[in-house]
């Protein structure tokens, strides 16, 4: 389909332009693998797609956590402009879609953006034509300056319309950033203050979304630290629930959103079903080293016991971290999790992670605690990319086993019958279900979140769980033939070179020249 002239739209002088918009990722499963049931679900693209001026731009939409690599001739040959999203580990993926569109359709514009294009700038210039560090924003200076004004859209609404993957949530956005400064968080990295957004473009948000019964807040922190527009923002929620635009919510929020009681009451009376909040450990003394203060003021088991006991399920993420504790000590913590049926099972797992220009990352890089050999695309959460205290071997097999909690599955299903028992007449049968797949989800992760993992286990596959000796995803063979100049597209880059140094890449590719951010007081938190 390269090579076609633009279509004209009648009575107009300006050509109608081709837009394909993809959220790049790589499986943990490093298999060419769908999560059409991953939650929550992937925004970035509808909210970029809002971008563009409906009646002169056809723009599709493309989520390769629910479908898979994309690997469609046809389609990638297809857009006149080709904007790319993903987490920082996907930096690769965006590469590979590059030199696919490219090798179709010569002419494509290709913009990315993202935080692996925030935290690598002078690297991503040397592939996109538009390496964009800044907000979704930015993409209507991209259009105006790539084809003119009348192409990007007056107003960015999410387009809804185009994620089909997306079917009975409505994802919105409340605020951007947070006003915390954990070590390990990108956010932190990016240095941005946190930010509420107007009420009203909010309403057009949940309007634009239409009437689905569940809303979805999908900020990085829906609580914050404005008082006063967390609470008009509740009054909002119960207006558009009153009218009927939804019947329940759901959001992410802070552990000092739970310290006031009151809290926990207007958000249950508004309708909130899940709130899910960023536990990490519940080891206070790592929780400092990382500067999760915020988890530290109250006792996190009893906070989880009131929500549950507000009538609210409270999902949270665990983080292990074998570089600066024992595999012992983990272990006493996960058993200390399934031993305790008043709190929900974590809803995932994983390793720490020094992600690109967060303080983490540049505490690990001083220290040489990563591992030589490290792509970016091991940073997954999943693959061991640093030393660890325990030797190595243990620390895999302790990751390998902990992918399925092996050893623990006895007591996660013990744990799911008390948890059902306590919170039966509290909870609804969704809310308890979530409690129960939680659980589940656990003891066979990778199962119950793949079409074909049956086939990956046939094949008998093996990983390493080490970065050093990792073998790259399949996707890192082309799937069809490339151009030649693009097949360098498909180098993993490298985090670390084969002593534990920075890899050169990285020396030149803008992360360095930025001011490693420092780990402050919290903002404005009052908490
Ligand atoms: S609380 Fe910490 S981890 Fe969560 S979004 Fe804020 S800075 Fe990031």
């Amino acid at each position: 389909m390269s090579g076609l002239a633009p279509i004209q739209i009648p009575g107009s002088s300006l050509p109608r332009r081709r837009v394909l918009v993809v959220n790049c990722y790589f499986d943990y499963s490093r298999e060419p693998i769908r999560r059409p049931t991953k939650f929550p679900q992937a925004v970035g693209p509808i909210f970029l797609a809002g971008a563009f001026a409906r009646e002169l731009c056809e723009v599709r939409c493309y989520d390769e956590v629910s479908s898979g690599p994309l690997t469609d001739e046809a389609l990638l040959g297809w857009p006149d402009m080709l904007v790319l999203t993903g987490l920082t580990h996907c930096f690769d993926r965006m590469l590979h879609l590059t030199a696919y569109a490219r090798t179709r359709n010569p002419k494509v514009i290709v913009v990315a953006g993202g935080p692996a294009v925030r935290a690598l700038p002078l690297l991503a210039k040397k592939f996109f034509d538009y390496a964009c560090p800044g907000d979704i924003e930015e993409l209507r200076e991209v259009i105006t300056d790539a084809w003119g004004e009348a192409y990007a859209a007056a107003q960015m609404l999410p387009r809804f319309d185009l994620g089909y993957w997306i079917r009975f949530i409505s994802h919105v956005e409340s605020t951007r950033y947070c006003n915390f400064h954990c070590s390990f968080c990108s956010l932190t990295g990016e240095g941005r203050a946190y930010q509420t957004y107007d009420l009203e473009h909010l309403r057009r948000q949940i309007l634009a979304a239409g009437k689905r019964r569940k809303l979805l807040f999908v900020d990085n922190n829906f609580y914050g630290n404005d008082r006063e527009h967390f609470r008009r923002r509740i009054g909002l929620i119960q207006e558009l629930r009153a009218a009927g635009q939804f019947r329940n919510w759901a959001a992410l929020v802070t552990n000092d959103f739970f310290t006031r009681p009151e809290n926990l009451a207007l958000a249950r009376d508004s309708g909130c079903e899940l709130l899910f909040s960023g536990v990490e450990s519940f080891d206070s003394s790592w929780l400092r080293s990382v500067n999760k203060l915020q988890n530290t003021s109250a006792p996190q088991i009893e906070m989880i016991r009131r929500c549950l006991n507000a009538g609210i399920v409270f999902c949270y993420g665990l983080m292990l971290d074998l570089s600066t504790r024992t595999i012992a000590d983990v272990r006493r913590e996960l058993e200390l999790i399934t031993g305790t049926p008043e709190i929900t099972l974590p809803a995932f797992i994983t390793l720490s992670i020094p992600i690109l220009g967060t303080p983490y990352f540049y505490e690990c890089l001083n220290n040489r605690t990563m591992l030589p050999n490290t792509k970016l695309r091991d940073m997954d959460g999943i693959t061991i990319v640093q030393q660890t205290l325990d030797p190595i071997d243990q620390a895999v097999e302790f990751v390998r086993g902990v992918e399925h909690f092996r050893g623990l599955r006895s007591r996660v299903i013990k744990h799911s019958v008390r948890f059902w028992k306590l919170y039966r007449s509290k909870l609804n049968p969704l809310q308890l279900a979530i409690g129960f797949e939680q659980g589940l989800l656990l003891s066979a992760h990778t199962l119950m979140t793949s079409t074909t993992a049956f086939g990956w286990m046939k094949k008998g596959r093996t990983r390493t769980y080490v970065s050093t000796t990792e073998p790259a995803d399949q996707t890192y063979t082309p799937a069809f033939r490339v151009d030649s100049r693009f097949q360098q597209y498909f180098q993993p880059t490298m985090v670390t070179d084969r002593n534990g140094n920075l890899a050169n890449e990285l020396i030149d590719s803008g992360l360095l020249k930025r001011e490693p951010p420092r780990i402050g007081q919290r903002a404005g938190a009052s908490a």
